[in-house]
């Protein structure tokens, strides 16, 4: 069994040759096709399951399939203080680690695609990861605190998200972090039922996280490994 098999776009595939990924994990061997066939998914899967990929790359093989257009600038680069940025994608995770490890991993699977990933999360310096945002962010990982912080200084828009996925969502309720997340999801003009797809991945499946899922999906599948 290798990644061939599901018919994945030949950049794609490339990377995920590149990075060194010969056979897909149990995780990434079920969640690529439903994920490829644009169906709403609930995954319970644990650290070092291979998750990270099993989201990543068929999210990124729909990305180069739609061929979605970058989201034209709305202002001239040099008023950087007045940019709002678009991303298509957001991954939203609990800690600066894990959303670093993501972002890198974006890195990898977007190599040679034009698709651009960037990364934001707390205690690090505002204007630093604004000049990051702009050289490009069509594929945003933040932790919750600070997205909350760009979407209410107006910075950041969701307005065009297609795809959300929310990593380790048990561990973001365990920090406090559900306000934040249904604040994100549910206060700041993104797109919701079938005009988004999004994927919540946990490694439990206790009634909070339960509940994220009827609200968050939208006709979704539940995976388990
Ligand atoms: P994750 O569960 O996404 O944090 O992945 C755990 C580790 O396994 C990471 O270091 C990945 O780079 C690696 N990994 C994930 N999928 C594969 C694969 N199919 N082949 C080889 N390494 C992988």
């Amino acid at each position: 069994e290798d990644f061939d098999s599901s018919n994945l776009d030949g950049r794609v595939l490339k990377n995920v040759t590149l990075a060194k990924y010969t056979s897909p994990t149990p995780v990434q061997k079920n969640a690529i096709p439903i994920i490829q066939a644009a169906r709403d998914l609930m995954a319970c899967a644990q650290t070092g399951s291979g998750k990270t990929a099993a989201f990543l790359v068929p999210t990124i093989h729909l990305m180069m399939k739609i061929g979605e257009p970058p989201v034209a600038d709305p202002a001239p680069s040099s008023y950087s203080s007045k940019r709002v940025y678009y991303p298509t994608v957001l991954i939203i995770a609990p800690t600066r680690e894990l959303a670093v490890q993501i972002h890198d991993e974006s890195c990898k699977f977007t190599y040679n695609s034009g698709i651009i990933p960037a990364v934001v999360y707390g205690g690090s310096d505002f204007r630093d990861q604004v000049r990051q945002l702009d050289r490009g962010c069509d594929i945003l990982v933040a932790t919750p605190g600070r997205l909350v912080d760009f979407l209410q200084r107006g910075k950041i828009s969701l307005e065009f998200v297609k795809f959300l996925i929310l990593d380790e969502a048990d561990r973001m309720l365990d920090m406090g972090f559900e306000p934040q997340i249904r604040q994100i999801v549910e206060d700041f003009n993104m797109p919701f039922g079938e005009d988004r797809q999004t994927l919540l991945f946990s490694a439990t499946f206790p009634k909070e996280i339960q509940r994220l899922a009827s609200d968050f999906l939208h006709d979704y599948i539940f995976l388990t490994v």
